[in-house]
């Protein structure tokens, strides 16, 4: 018998299940969505740098530190007592404190349970009586009695980190080597899109780059001012901000 060729059938092609491109987007569409890196350029650019450093001066012009004292000594003691602490508090207690040991020579003899008992109600008060001796015995030891003028000097300091040297030298001295990077700044400056860093010193480094170093002072007694005035950490009185149009926070309350 002959033998009988069988055809083998072709297998049929599958389709493809890719889908079809999309159309791409209008041209219209895409232009009117900023990249992030447009809208962080847009967000720093020196004009708006500059009206919101005019609003801060027209609603805080003559914004200073809020701890009393009347020497460096003082403002370093007040200031490392400020830790966690209302200024108003700490205002209490210092006239007491200073009166009793007035100069850094006086403090470093005091007993610790003294200082302990003066400073009580501002909070860490172990802590804090320590580090304000210990600051007074490294004036008097290694500064001969005087505060000194430069941030690696003052951050050698018992109780002085780099927002109370910043305080110290600024307020004290007029001298800008940094700028204070306290809650309010911290919380403000970002609330305006004026840094994106998430701890004080990433904050800092930002506002060191993009505010002239002559308003490094006035900022941030400033910000401190409209922190605790206006833009408040929970519930921020934007209704109120003179510098309501220049933010675009997320948790604004209010937009005109
Ligand atoms: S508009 Fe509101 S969130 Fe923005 S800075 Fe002013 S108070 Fe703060």
């Amino acid at each position: 018998m002959a033998a009988t060729k069988v055809l083998k059938k072709k297998a049929p092609v599958k389709k493809s299940v890719r889908p079809a491109a999309k159309p791409s987007q209008p041209a219209q569409r895409i232009a009117a969505r900023p990249s992030k890196t447009a809208s962080a350029r847009a967000d720093l650019a020196p004009d708006r740098i500059a009206a919101i450093l005019r609003g801060l001066d027209e609603a805080y012009p003559n914004a200073v530190c809020a701890l009393d004292h009347k020497t460096p000594w003082e403002l370093l003691v007040a200031t490392i007592l400020s830790a966690q602490c209302t200024d108003v508090r700490v205002n209490l207690v210092t006239p007491e404190l200073f009166r009793r040991f007035p100069i850094p020579a006086a403090m470093a003899q005091a007993p610790i349970p003294d200082l302990e008992d003066l400073i009580r109600t501002t909070g860490f008060f172990r802590n804090k009586a320590k580090s304000i001796k210990g600051a007074a015995q490294a004036i008097v030891e290694r500064f001969h009695g005087e505060i000194p003028r430069t941030l690696a000097e003052l951050i050698t300091v018992p109780g002085a980190a780099r927002k109370t040297a910043n305080v110290v030298l600024g307020v004290s001295y007029g001298l800008a080597e940094g700028v204070v990077v306290d809650t309010h700044v911290f919380r403000i400056s970002r609330r305006l899109s004026l840094a994106k860093g998430d701890s004080p010193e990433k904050v800092e480094q930002e506002l060191m780059r993009i505010l002239p170093p002559n308003k490094w002072i006035d900022f941030s007694h400033q910000v401190i001012h409209h922190g605790r005035q206006v833009c408040i950490a929970r519930n921020p009185r934007c209704n109120a901000c003179n510098l309501e149009q220049l933010c675009h926070s997320a948790d604004k309350t209010w937009h005109s």
